[in-house]
């Protein structure tokens, strides 16, 4: 049974480190149980919490692993419907220059949100769980949620790329979602 994580708050070394590889000889690390759990509880702690996204330091793991799992939600009322996609070893392969600011939080941060400017479209690329390598094309909010989790595998959190004039108390942006202004 998968099972809910602890997730690491803002303070706590990992989320400040570089996350390790994920090492490929023939495979047989990605089709290790270990790493199939985590991927699995990762999922579940993500759905759990309303998140639409988590990345393996948030839950003390040292990895360059990440789940997207966008999805309408209270938390992020206007996310697309995304199956949950586990991504191993991910790569930004190429990234606008237009950089419009969205509003982001963060499981490890709670209570905060900011707007962050980031790329509108990004080309990525990724291994999914059966160690298959992939190239995909996100943009808005998707590419949002990837480039914030390749963020936490390099010790970055939101706030490092936020204004501290943009950010705003989980309540007040309740409100601005209430008045359609998000
Ligand atoms: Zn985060």
């Amino acid at each position: 049974m998968p099972k809910v994580l602890p997730i690491a708050q803002l303070g706590e070394s990992i989320l400040r480190e570089r996350a390790s590889e994920v090492r490929f000889v023939d495979q047989s690390i990605v089709h290790d149980t270990k790493i199939q759990e985590l991927i699995d509880d990762m999922i579940f702690t993500c759905n759990k919490v309303d998140g639409v996204g988590i990345s393996a330091p948030q839950v003390f793991q040292p990895l360059r692993i990440f789940v997207m799992a966008s999805r309408p939600s209270a938390r992020y009322p206007y996310a697309p419907v995304m199956e949950p996609t586990a991504m191993i070893n991910p790569l930004l392969i190429t990234w606008s220059d237009v950089t419009p600011k969205g509003w982001e939080g963060c499981l490890s941060i709670p209570g905060i949100r900011g707007q962050v400017p980031r790329s509108k479209e990004i080309v990525a690329g990724y291994l999914d769980r059966h160690g298959q390598w992939h190239q995909k094309e996100f943009d808005g909010f998707l590419a949002k949620i990837f480039l914030h989790e390749l963020d936490h595998l390099d010790g970055i959190v939101f706030l490092d790329r936020t204004d501290s004039r943009d950010l705003v108390v989980e309540s007040e942006f309740q409100k601005l979602v209430a008045a359609g202004k998000t």
